[in-house]
């Protein structure tokens, strides 16, 4: 296992499993179980590296279950179960508008890195909100493929630090500003990730700005 700091508080574990690689789908999650902490069924954390690329995820450091994982030091290990979740597109021409707060980011960084590779003509739209400029993570990474790929178009939203650079827009993302960016991108399927309330608010916005349910994927990380 290998360890990488990202942002502030933000720590990428790269892992080497025993069984060999693990099959599954960018966007999907493995349940991580370290038994001497109260959390019997363990806890879920989305898959950051595409298929290509060594195993990793990427962990905020909150309370003691991810603190504990972010303090792992290569030749550590931990039991986890295989990828599961559903937080992927089954199509393969539509755009993809992902909308991520924080942590949410990681499954992404697993669907553009995959998309990109094997898909390059694929539409993806990423919004991205955090607090501040210093809490964008994988900020470089995602600039590089934006600029390598002009299929891939990022969008940062900072809503606790002002002025910002060019191109980066102060304040909360709103539904309305989501589908007006869409235009008319062929075909759109929106995934939402990142807090239960970010979740919650998008989904509502983007349903009563007409989104029909079927095109609205979400995964919830945590409340506040
Ligand atoms: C499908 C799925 C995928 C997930 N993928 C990831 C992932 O890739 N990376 C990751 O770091 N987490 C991910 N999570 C969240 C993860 O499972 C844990 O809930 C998280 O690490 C917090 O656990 P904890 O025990 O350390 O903190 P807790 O003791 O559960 O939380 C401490 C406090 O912080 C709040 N909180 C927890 N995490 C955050 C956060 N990141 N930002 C703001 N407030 C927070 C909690 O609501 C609580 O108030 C995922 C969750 C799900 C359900």
């Amino acid at each position: 296992m290998g360890t990488m700091l990202e942002a502030p508080g933000v720590t990428t574990l790269e892992l080497s499993c025993k069984e060999g690689s693990p099959s599954y789908i960018p966007g999907q999650f493995i349940t991580v179980y370290l038994p001497e902490l109260a959390t019997p069924e363990g806890k879920a954390y989305s898959i950051a590296s595409a298929p290509n690329e060594p195993l990793r995820i990427t962990i905020a450091k909150r309370g003691e279950f991810s603190q504990r994982l972010c303090s792992l030091q290569p030749g550590d290990s931990f039991r986890a179960l295989p990828a599961g979740g559903y937080f992927y597109s089954e199509s393969k021409t539509s755009t993809l508008v992902m909308l991520a707060a924080g942590i949410g980011i990681a499954p992404y960084r697993a669907i553009i890195i995959n998309t990109v590779r094997n898909d390059p003509e694929r539409r993806l739209m990423l919004f991205y909100s955090n607090r501040t400029i210093a809490d964008i993570t994988f900020h470089r990474d995602l600039d590089d493929l934006a600029k390598a790929h002009p299929n891939l178009t990022v969008h940062n939203f900072v809503t606790r630090e002002d002025p910002l650079p060019a191109g980066m827009t102060h304040g909360r993302m709103s539904a309305e500003t989501i589908i007006h960016e869409v235009g008319d991108a062929p075909d759109p399927e929106y995934f939402i990730c990142g807090s239960i309330e970010f979740v919650r608010d998008l989904w509502r916005g983007l349903k009563t700005a007409g989104v029909p349910e079927d095109r609205l994927y979400t995964e919830a990380f945590f409340g506040h």
